[in-house]
């Protein structure tokens, strides 16, 4: 199994180089030439458990890994640091099924991805022959940030270095980064905003003589943001052990049907369930659920995606986005794996901020549909299921449900149906709580942690549990044009 490009065709890359690179020179994404088909049945899902799953189904993508090499990855990314032997457990309530990915170090589904990606670009290395020590340079606007620290931190070979906007993330969020233990990490708040971090944070990366100094330093720069697809290959598998689970359960038979939802921001998440169903998982519907953001719904609706349009902040952060990377390999597959094809989308996008798909390519997504939820609708689900039902979501697995609901309605379609939730409500603390009593509206995020725990029930989350009073490990700040400086100075 090779890799090629969504934009050039390319020969002889295995897994571990994609996985060492990211991104392809010419600024395309890795894809495998082509998609492996399940080799094991349906009722084998039910009877594993998660780790030998990820197995299965990661080894059909990642063949240049070797056995023993694969399982080392994969029983240390899954241990002691989820909550839940499970791993990815799975939810029922009265009106629906919930595939819990939040149960990893920093309580949301990134997790599921970034603590397996460090030991892939361990092999990796080794593989390649690759002599230097990794640093991973991130800018981030709150989530990623904290789950590639994690994944990262303690990991023999590299070195991690998170930037995020001084003022903002929210309290949790920055607390969270701020107290990450280990010699290998920085964190380091910047004196601008997020756009900053990120521009600077790319240019850094395109300095060729800057990358010629650290190697002389025997290290090497390397990214971990969604489109490494190191890190969607990962979010294959939990969409086979939704499966496994459901049939376990009882809610469907081996070969039924089963539609997904998924709550949407750079479309890595929903990709991986399209994979699956590619493999030979019975996935019926696609089912994409945006905020207010919702350049993909229109995109789906018509054709034509176009990030021409205001930006919302939403109270599902982590959705806010109207350039959805991963999308681009959608593109390359609905287009009969045509590299001209995306290039003239891509650089549409680029020039014009966007494009229309022809009539071919937009009959090949009938299998997804799109949907979107504003805040108030967002408010208003956390509020009747947790009324209704005793089960608190977290805003974006709301978008998801309240979608979900919208479906349902209009297309009668009854088929069991799992929504994945992405993140705990522990994360996102004030919009939760004050959706299901305005009374906690403005009152402050540790306060309401503790009153979170009050109503439901279980321990607090092991990510959440004592943060106000944990310590502050990093204290830098810096400015904008500092940044370049505070990376060489901590690659000594
Ligand atoms: C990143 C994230 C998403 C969006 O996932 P994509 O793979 O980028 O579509 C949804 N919910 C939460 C909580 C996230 O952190």
């Amino acid at each position: 199994m090779l890799y090629t490009s969504t934009r050039k065709k390319l020969e002889n890359i295995t897994s571990t180089k994609a996985i060492l690179q990211g991104i392809s020179e010419e600024g395309g994404l890795f894809i495998p030439t082509e998609l492996p088909k399940m080799d094991f049945t349906l009722d084998e899902l039910s009877k594993w458990g998660y780790q030998e799953l990820a197995y299965r189904v990661i080894k059909l993508f990642f063949e240049d890994i070797k056995e023993e090499d694969l399982k080392h990855c994969i029983t240390h990314a899954y241990d002691e640091k989820f909550d839940t032997k499970e791993i990815t457990p799975l939810v029922h309530t009265k009106t629906a099924n919930f595939l819990e990915l939040f149960h990893g170090p920093t309580i949301a589904f990134k997790d599921m991805a970034l603590s397996i990606l460090p030991y892939f670009m361990l092999v990796s290395k080794k593989y390649n022959k690759e002599e230097k020590d990794i640093v991973i340079l991130t800018a981030t606007s709150g989530d990623t940030g904290k789950a590639a620290l994690e994944g990262f931190a303690n990991v023999e070979g590299t070195k991690i270095i998170v930037f995020f906007p001084q003022d903002g993330v929210s309290e949790v969020q920055k607390r969270q980064m701020l107290t990450t233990e280990g010699d290998n990490t920085l964190v380091v708040g910047v004196e601008g905003n997020f756009d900053d971090c990120q521009t600077t944070v790319k240019e850094i990366f395109a300095d060729k003589e800057f990358a010629k100094e650290i190697a002389d330093k025997n290290y090497k720069f390397s990214s971990a943001n969604s489109i490494n697809i190191g890190r969607l290959v990962p979010q294959v598998a939990y969409y086979f052990a939704a499966y496994g689970k459901m049939m376990k359960d009882g809610k469907l038979k081996a070969g039924e049907a089963m539609n997904v939802v998924v709550p949407t921001g750079n479309f890595g998440n929903i990709l991986a369930a399209y994979y699956a169903k590619q493999m030979g998982l019975p996935i019926q519907k696609l089912i994409c659920a945006s905020n207010t953001n919702k350049v993909l719904f229109d995109f789906l609706q018509t054709g034509t995606y176009d990030r021409n349009r205001a930006f919302h902040l939403t109270t599902s952060p982590s959705m806010d986005i109207l350039i959805s990377s991963n999308l681009e390999r959608l593109l390359y597959h609905i287009s009969g794996e045509s590299t001209e094809e995306v290039c003239s989308l891509m650089n549409a996008l680029k020039t014009k901020g966007q494009y229309t798909i022809s009539d071919e390519m937009k009959a090949n997504l009938k299998d997804f549909y799109g949907g979107y939820a504003d805040d108030q609708m967002t408010k208003d689900y956390i509020k009747k299921v947790y009324n209704e039902e005793n089960y608190l979501m977290d805003t974006h697995t709301a978008v998801a449900y309240a979608v979900y609901d919208t479906y349902v309605k209009d297309t009668k379609d009854h088929t069991p149906t799992v929504i994945i939730s992405t993140a705990s409500p522990y994360k996102f603390t004030g919009s939760v709580m004050s959706a299901i009593d305005e009374k906690y509206e403005g009152v402050n995020d540790f306060t309401l942690l503790e009153e979170m725990h009050h109503l439901i029930q279980g321990a607090m989350p092991k990510a959440m549990d004592q943060i106000a009073t944990r310590p502050i490990k990093h204290k830098k700040v810096c400015e904008v044009q500092g940044m370049k400086q505070v990376v060489s100075d901590f690659l000594v």
